[in-house]
């Protein structure tokens, strides 16, 4: 009743992230390895697993510093800038190419958004690249303009409180009327349940589906059909 928004969050909740960055990886990899990389598979993997454990998911040098940890020989004569630029254009290659949305996502939000409810997303990353999988995930169309929160961009990261204040006092409504929809409990689901939002918990991959939150969610799903029969249901949004 009085639902007037609906954010969600994009990473393992609108695209499996986990499973994309996976392939990108080893996409880059094999590319790195048919550059002159003279190391297994499995070992340059592994490397690059470190690295961006060590330096974080959004440094922007992986590929240089994983060249850094492994020795000459393994390259010999073979410019390095050459091998980092195979793996830089394999990841970029796997973006065009396999970064794409859930199905149900698809479908659900183009239902919705022949609804009044108001369609956002409340995100945690760098500014650039979340907008760039907005884009890729081709999904804009279906989101209001204004509704858009990139933590990067509003100095404000998961899970303060005030990211989620923020978001639905910006856009003149009241916590009870909005709903978050996300995948990790202690990010997602507790921050707007303290605020009283409504929360939704979208069990279906990525690596926080085990993590467990101080609080429940008011809803759980785990694709987006079960999504607009919650909103069917218990906020009578009637769609077609
Ligand atoms: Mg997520």
């Amino acid at each position: 009743m009085g639902l007037k928004a609906i954010f969600f969050d994009i990473d393992d909740t609108f695209y499996s992230t986990s499973e994309f960055s996976k392939t990108a990886r080893l996409n880059s990899v094999y590319a790195m390895i048919e550059a002159g990389l003279k190391i297994s598979v499995t070992d340059c993997f592994d490397e690059l697993r470190e690295v961006i454990a060590e330096f974080g998911a959004n440094f922007g040098n992986h590929y240089d510093r994983l060249l850094l940890r492994i020795p000459q020989e393994k390259y010999g004569n073979v410019n390095p800038a050459v091998i980092v630029a195979a793996g830089v254009v394999a990841y970029h290659e796997t973006k065009y190419k396999s970064l794409k949305p859930y199905e149900d996502v698809l479908e659900v939000l183009r239902i919705l958004s022949s609804t009044p409810l108001i369609l956002g997303v409340i995100t945690a990353g760098l500014m650039n690249k979340q907008a760039e999988k907005l884009v890729r995930l081709n999904i804009l169309k279906y989101l209001t303009p204004n509704a858009i929160f990139i933590t990067d961009q509003m100095g404000i990261g998961k899970p303060n409180v005030k990211l989620y204040k923020n978001a639905y006092k910006n856009l003149h409504l009241k916590a009870e009327e909005c709903m978050y929809v996300g995948d990790n409990s202690i990010t997602d689901i507790d921050p707007p349940n303290s605020v009283g939002m409504v929360t939704v918990l979208n069990r279906r991959s990525g690596k926080y589906l085990d993590v467990q939150g101080k609080t429940k969610p008011d809803y759980v799903i785990h694709d987006m059909w079960e999504l607009l029969d919650v909103l069917k249901k218990n906020f009578g949004i009637t769609t077609e």
